[in-house]
């Protein structure tokens, strides 16, 4: 590799980042932007808990505000009244701890022969030490992400505008991509040519224009919700309105299906489909699926409460509420000792033992990754007083990494990898184990199986990292298509 990272910068072998975040954007003048992308993002906090940011520009400069922490932690009225202008763009963010360091926060800004612009990325790229090793030696950086490569890549690319440099990245640029950028006076919104990461636009007021991951950031701020982007499509939205462009790299879809599973929030809806119910459909398939002799069901809060509703419609078991979570503990909070920990200190779930007790319960959860939170779930419900527990998990044995986002790295890492379905059903401690098809959750979702990737339930990827030329890869697996 011609040039290499900052060593300061470097990341320790092994500690990827993965991200998937939240973005939002904003083109309202006489409005307060900054505030609007603040009320964006805090509906879009269930995509990254671990720090926040906002840039705004007015017409002559950018200003812009990050932290570590949650969104109504890291800004105040102070601090959002310093953010004037008409143009804003907002991130909030998701990683691996050993990454989770404020110089990956973002939006960041950097400055470029069209000026000085901030970037905000949800994805993650796949040949990120190719764009790194093409950069000029002189370039310096200043964090240890992907995207601050990938907006080296767009600033240093030929161009004359944002858009001809954003599609020029485009070209050489593999991997997830959802990304927002402002400059002093307009917003740029764009999608890699695979469609691996969400995002949608809508209007605001009857002069504006919003930007968001999920529709639900749209609702919130009262923004009407036109369509999702196209994979590979442009947005520019400026003072003479939108103007949207599409690259010419043609890729196979490859919408991220773990978005349906977990990570989406219900209210929101993609491509006009409602999360809510593809979920409330995954869960009735997963009943006709995996039905089960039981009493009761209920769901692991609060991801597949809708699958859980689902298979009790199906089934036509009682739906009950068998553990309330605790939905203020972040992603960074004081750990137990292992004293506490062996007295059995419960900080996320407790259960409701009036619904549990003498039950036989079927257990219906979204996913299972690592196999680290479900046996300790199984084990809530038991010590409840359940007398069998039935898991019904609405997805596909996760068999495979993902290398386009979602924070599940490594074979050795994955439950299901080299196990059967009875032999992961025994560690988890459950009476029985149950999952969900492809061809089920694909039909949930009301969508083509050629709109998805399917990589961490099928090991076809529309690119990878360390095959020489990801794309060429994916070109030779037909299959992907078919
Ligand atoms: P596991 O048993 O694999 O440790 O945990 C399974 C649980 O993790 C499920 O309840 C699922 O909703 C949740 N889950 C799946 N993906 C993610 C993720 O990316 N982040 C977090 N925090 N939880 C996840
Ligand atoms: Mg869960």
């Amino acid at each position: 590799m011609a040039r290499a990272y900052d060593q300061e910068a470097v990341q320790p072998a092994g500690d990827v980042l993965h991200e998937a975040c939240g973005i939002t954007g904003l083109y309202s003048p006489g409005d307060d932007v900054a505030r609007l992308a603040y009320f964006g993002l805090y509906a879009l906090q269930h995509r990254g808990q671990e720090s926040a940011g906002l840039a705004v520009g007015d017409g002559e400069r950018i200003q812009s505000h990050r932290e570590m922490g949650l969104i109504n932690g890291i800004f105040n009225e102070e601090i959002l009244g310093g953010l004037s202008g008409h143009v804003a763009i907002g991130h909030t963010r998701y990683s691996t701890t050993g990454s989770s360091i404020i110089v990956n926060a973002q939006p960041f800004e950097l400055d470029s022969d069209l000026g000085r612009f901030a970037f905000g990325h949800n994805g993650n790229l796949t040949n990120t030490d190719d764009l790194a090793a093409r950069l000029p030696e002189d370039v310096r950086l200043a964090a240890t992400s992907d995207s601050e490569i990938l907006a080296l890549t767009i600033a240093l690319a030929p161009g004359e505008s944002w858009p001809e440099k954003i599609k020029a990245a485009m070209r050489i640029a593999e991997g997830a991509y959802s990304v927002v950028m402002c400059t002093t006076d307009a917003v740029y919104a764009f999608r890699d040519p695979w469609g691996v990461r969400p995002l949608c636009i809508g209007t605001y007021g009857d002069h504006g224009y919003m930007i968001a991951s999920e529709s639900c950031a749209l609702a919130t701020v009262g923004a009407h919700y036109l369509r999702e982007l196209d994979a590979g499509e442009v947005v520019c939205i400026d003072a003479r309105g939108v103007r949207t462009e599409h690259t010419e790299v043609v890729k196979p879809a490859s919408l991220c299906m773990f978005e349906y599973i977990y990570f989406a929030r219900p209210d929101s809806v993609l491509s006009g489909r409602s999360i809510y119910m593809a979920r409330y459909e995954m869960g009735r398939a997963l009943a006709r699926e995996h039905p089960v002799d039981a009493d009761v069901v209920m769901a692991v809060p609060d991801s597949a409460i809708p699958g859980g509703i689902g298979f009790s419609a199906e089934s036509g078991l009682p739906y009950v509420e068998g553990l309330i979570k605790n939905r203020y503990i972040g992603r960074t909070f004081i750990s137990p000792d292992q004293k506490l920990r062996a007295q059995g200190v419960q900080l996320k779930f407790n259960p409701i033992v009036e619904n549990l007790r003498g039950q036989r319960v079927v257990v219906v959860d979204d996913s299972i990754v690592r196999g680290t939170t479900t046996p300790r779930i199984v084990k809530l419900v038991r010590d409840a007083g359940a007398r069998e527990v039935h898991l019904r998990i609405t997805s596909p044995p996760i068999v495979h990494p993902c290398y386009l986002g979602v924070d599940m790295a490594t074979y050795a890492e994955l439950i299901a990898a080299n196990r059967t379905v009875p032999e992961i059903c025994e560690r988890l401690g459950a009476d029985s184990l149950g999952y969900l098809s492809i061809e089920n959750l694909v039909a949930s979702t009301g969508r083509d199986r050629t709109d998805f990737c399917l990589g961490c339930l099928n090991g076809r990827y529309p690119s990878q990292p360390g095959s020489s030329n990801g794309i060429a890869q994916a070109d030779r697996q037909p299959a992907l298509k078919a």
